[in-house]
């Protein structure tokens, strides 16, 4: 068993325990994941049934790439028979089964943050409360906050604890809130993120005989970036576990960096507990990173209270200091990255896809974006503006979302007047309201005008533009039933004028946006493929509106395995490994965000992300800030990171020649940081130098370099927090 060799003996021990609960404890780049994918391996190889195995990863990409290196050792179709993706997609799968119990249609749509956030502000405006005072995104992370904690509206109103919380947070309108947004998403036959997790807990609890089925079915459950989880994603494991107990999960604490989303660190803490009989297994070198990496990182983490001592060594090369690179402004910070990134491409022969941008929060990009175009360097942003979140491309899905399930309000509002068919919001509205009256969904209403119109006081001509609308999408949906979901989607975008509405735009951006169309065709084309060679593959519409529906992180372009530079936030970098990292924006109130540096719990968590950044690289980590920087549309003084003083400075490499850094310490000290022995501890607190910065403005594209980036990948839910926007399990 070749697999076997390449292990350590710690490694070793958790690969070969097959049985019972066991949890591996470790630190970064000490091959956990590799432990899990081996023991996956191994489990298959001992004769389990890859249809009993689940596993949960933290994003899809992950998933992919075991499922591929453990298809490697047991073979193809052993492999393909495996339960392995995220938390959303394996329990969407469940819940699509079982969903008549809970009284969801199968086909149920998935909502993404923004499709939530319709609906939130269609409620609020319902419920005649001002958006101003209830901001969407704040009730939007609140209502997850309750789901995550197994909330429902029935135990929040039984909770006076809860009303009087959100009382004291000028918030009392919550219960009413939530209790309308539960309602219309049932009404829509929707699920949002959350209520994936929320909706399988209740599943499980509520129906023993559905709990006892997945239980027999998945004897071994192994769960990746276990230090991630939240309380609704412990119970469901918990509860799949309980009968056999064959649960292995692997985390570090001091990766943990969900707080906001509700994962509890306590989770892994306490699996001990759950699970007294639990093997632990503790890894302590880590194979990815050179010593010097390693060990900067380990000086920075140790700086945290709250954490379980650990033993983190590299055998690795030494390797080389970490640069630090000062510069005077945002553009000149990613004028820098670029111009590193082609100077390695082009001397030490470095493929674009080593290096890896790294940042905090996704406004971020734009700057690095505008110098890698300018070089012509191929790039890729994770995060931001997905793809899948683009308007034409949304509105196509819209209309493809209304065919599988016509309950869904919030799309048959986005396309019922889109491309432009004198359905105006008059008439939107009265539709609405009657429907409301009436209790039934407007699409009822729109499928029995002639039953309806006497009471609607609607025009002939009005009632006559519906009538079209709605005998267009049946007529798509009898084309459903013959034809497959690809041929079906191209007559939507003709017949439905959303491609000539599009073409009728002949300026660059409109060609892109037919474009995007295209290329959601492209992918479905390349999914119903896919899927088609798969035993258990389900290439219809629906199966493919879920599949992009939980498949944030996937890459989607054309280029999929291209060469080219990652852009992406931290949080979204969690698991993966890159020859050369930047990390950059190291600046006090953006790394730590300001939003976070008010408690020390706060920094913490900000502290385990610098730790999470610095642990992708494994050869070369550079940082880099800027003096000033453009931000809420004016130019800001901006300080060094307080995580860069925290970094012996044995680790760095100042690599300002020309620069001359002044920093004080908190003594006020003078300290250069050129100096041989700088006196200790210093901090970069820089001294306030009252000069003019020019600020060198990125250059405009030409129009003859094409932008290389293609498509950006999100997060459905980065909704709850408001200045990040992070990777979702998804
Ligand atoms: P993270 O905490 O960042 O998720 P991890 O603990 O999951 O890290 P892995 O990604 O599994 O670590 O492993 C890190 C790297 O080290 C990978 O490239 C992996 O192939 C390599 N690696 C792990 N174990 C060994 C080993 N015994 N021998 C050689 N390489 C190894
Ligand atoms: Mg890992």
């Amino acid at each position: 068993m070749d697999y076997l060799k390449g292990l350590n003996e710690a490694q070793y021990e958790a690969v070969t325990t097959l049985e019972g609960p066991l949890m591996v404890l470790a630190g970064a780049g000490s091959g956990k994941t590799r432990v899990l994918t081996m023991r996956i391996a191994h489990l298959i190889t001992n004769l389990v049934d890859p249809f009993n195995i689940l596993a949960l990863t933290f994003t899809n990409k992950a998933a992919k790439e075991m499922k591929e290196r453990i298809a490697k050792v047991v073979g193809q179709s052993e492999a393909r028979s495996l339960w392995m993706g995220t938390f959303h997609s394996v329990f969407a799968r469940i819940l699509r089964s079982e969903a008549h119990y809970l009284g969801f249609p199968s086909n149920f749509t998935i909502y993404d943050s923004q499709d939530s956030l319709n609906v939130l502000r269609k409620v609020l405006k319902d419920l005649s409360i001002d958006a101003d005072l209830y901001k969407p995104k704040k009730v939007q992370a609140r209502i997850s906050s309750y789901k995550n904690n197994l909330i429902t509206v029935k135990a929040y109103f039984n909770n006076p604890e809860l009303i009087e919380n959100d009382e004291r947070a000028n918030m009392k309108h919550m219960g009413a809130i939530y209790q309308k947004y539960v309602d219309a998403c049932y009404r829509n036959g929707a699920m949002d993120f959350d209520d994936l997790l929320l909706r399988t807990n209740e599943l499980l609890t509520r129906f023993p005989e559905v709990l006892a089925k997945y239980q027999d079915r998945f004897r071994y459950i192994l769960v990746d970036e276990y230090q991630d989880t939240n309380h609704s994603q412990y119970l469901i494991v918990k509860a799949l576990a309980s009968k056999f107990e064959n649960i292995c999960v692997v985390g570090d604490d001091a990766q943990s960096i969900y707080s906001f989303r509700g994962a509890n660190i306590f989770n892994i803490l306490n699996f001990k507990k759950d699970y007294p009989d639990a093997v632990t297994v503790s890894l302590e070198q880590n194979y990815r990173s050179t010593q010097n990496i390693v060990n900067a990182a380990n000086v920075v983490i140790s700086k945290n209270v709250q954490q379980f001592k650990k033993n983190v060594f590299s055998d690795n090369e030494e390797g080389e200091k970490i640069k630090v690179y000062r510069s005077l402004s945002d553009a000149d910070e990613a004028n820098f990255v670029a111009s590193n990134i082609w100077e390695q491409h082009n001397s030490l022969q470095r493929r674009f896809s080593d290096f890896a941008i790294l940042y905090r929060t996704n406004s971020q990009t734009r700057a690095f974006e505008d110098a890698l175009r300018r070089k012509n360097i191929p790039y890729k942003v994770y995060g931001g503006l997905s793809f899948y979140q683009r308007k034409e491309v949304k509105d196509l899905i819209a209309y493809l979302r209304l065919l599988v399930n016509e309950n869904d309000a919030e799309a048959l509002t986005r396309i019922i007047n889109y491309p432009a068919r004198g359905i105006g919001e008059t008439t939107q509205n009265k539709l609405t309201v009657f429907a409301d009256k009436k209790s039934v969904a407007i699409t009822e209403v729109l499928g029995n005008l002639g039953h309806y119109a006497p009471e609607l006081g609607l025009n002939n001509g009005i009632l006559t533009k519906l009538s079209d609308f709605w005998a267009m999408i049946k007529a798509f949906q009898v084309m459903l039933k013959s034809e497959n979901a690809y041929t079906v989607a191209m007559e939507v975008a003709k017949r439905s004028g959303l491609i000539k509405f599009l073409k009728d735009d002949q300026t660059p951006e409109g060609i892109s946006r037919v474009e995007n169309v295209q290329e959601l065709m492209n992918s479905m084309q390349g999914y119903i493929e896919e899927q088609q060679q798969l035993e258990d593959g389900d290439p219809s519409l629906s199966g493919f509106l879920e599949n992009i529906a939980l498949s944030a992180d996937t890459q989607n372009d054309k280029n999929e395995t291209g060469d080219q530079v990652s852009l992406m936030t931290i949080h979204l970098s969690k698991g993966l490994e890159f020859p050369v990292v930047h990390l950059v924006g190291l600046e006090e109130n953006l790394f730590p965000s300001f939003m976070s540096s008010s408690t020390r719990e706060e920094i913490e968590e900000e502290r385990r992300l610098f730790y999470v950044a610095l642990t992708r690289a494994e050869k070369q980590a550079y940082f880099s800030y800027a003096v000033s920087r453009f931000q809420w549309g004016k130019i800001t003084d901006a300080e060094p990171s307080r995580f860069l003083s925290e970094v012996d400075s044995q680790y760095l490499e100042f690599i300002n020649p020309a620069v001359e850094s002044r920093f004080v310490n908190h003594s006020g000290l003078k300290s250069n940081i050129f100096d041989e022995h700088p006196s200790e501890p210093r901090s970069f607190t820089r001294k306030s130098e009252k000069k003019t910065i020019e600020r060198s403005e990125p250059q405009p594209v030409p129009q003859n370099l094409k932008p290389v980036a293609t498509a950006r990948i999100i997060n459905p839910s980065g909704a709850s927090s408001e200045n990040i926007e992070v990777g979702d399990q998804v």
